[in-house]
């Protein structure tokens, strides 16, 4: 098997996620309450998916703060929380409402010990210090390409990163991948997510898989070993 450690698959037709999860276990993340549901139903109804429950925090003006009670009462049937964060860089407008709605998922992630699946453009910085803060225990940075420099100091903590499928044609993936120790990093698609007109899917970390191994300088297999052994810590399932 093969890992993507961030995907919408409530977004995906379900003839499509039969076939990926044939091979690739996937962590299904949320963009609001009605996404948070299908992907609990989709991890009910199929193998190899860790479902994630969340408001991504481009949503935060969109939705009431009911929204957030109806979250809370489905989060005990969760593995993790997401896709939740801050965002300075494409919504910088809702950041204060952005916040009060990420202290509600850390202490959520706290309450029943759940990984966060965080999203962080240019908030990088921010969310590091409120997860410490709040001395959260697992956190995924979802397609870090954030500081070089935060990249050791968030390994201290024993948090993880994830290098995205678009590592094949964005420079800063490759240089993340290049500064990161392994025992760090997981792979990601973010699918269906458009990226500079390529359509992201989970079997595209597979490409993703070999680019890095050769970053790294290993075998393709090597790195799968890393990537699965840093997803059962995460994510605490076995591989
Ligand atoms: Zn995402």
């Amino acid at each position: 098997m093969i890992y993507d450690a961030h995907a919408h698959l409530h977004e995906f037709l379900d003839s499509r996620i039969k076939e990926f999860i044939k091979e690739i276990i996937i962590v299904g993340v949320s963009d609001d309450y009605p996404s948070s549901r299908r992907t609990l139903e989709l991890s009910n109804e199929y193998g190899n998916i860790v479902p994630c429950v969340g408001i991504h925090p481009w949503n935060v003006d969109k939705v009431g703060l009911d929204e957030l009670r109806q979250i809370e009462r489905v989060v005990s049937e969760a593995g993790c929380i997401g896709e939740v964060g801050l965002d300075r860089r494409f919504v910088p407008q809702t950041f204060n409402r952005q916040l009060e709605f990420f202290r509600v998922f850390v202490s959520l992630a706290k309450d029943y010990d759940l990984p966060l699946n965080i999203h962080a453009p240019d908030a990088w910085r921010d969310t590091l210090d409120f997860v410490r803060r709040e001395d959260v225990n697992k956190v995924l940075f979802h397609w870090y390409t954030g500081p070089l420099n935060l990249i050791q100091e968030i390994k201290d903590y024993g948090y993880y990163i994830s290098i995205n499928a678009a590592i094949r044609i964005q420079e800063k993936s490759r240089v993340v991948a290049r500064e990161a120790p392994l025992d760090m990093i997981l792979l990601e698609s973010d699918g269906p997510y458009e990226y500079r007109g390529i359509t992201l899917e989970p079997p595209m970390v597979r490409e993703a898989a070999s680019i890095v191994a050769e970053i790294k300088g290993i075998s393709v297999e090597d790195l799968w070993d890393k990537v699965a052994y840093n997803f059962s810590k995460l994510f605490r399932i076995k591989v």
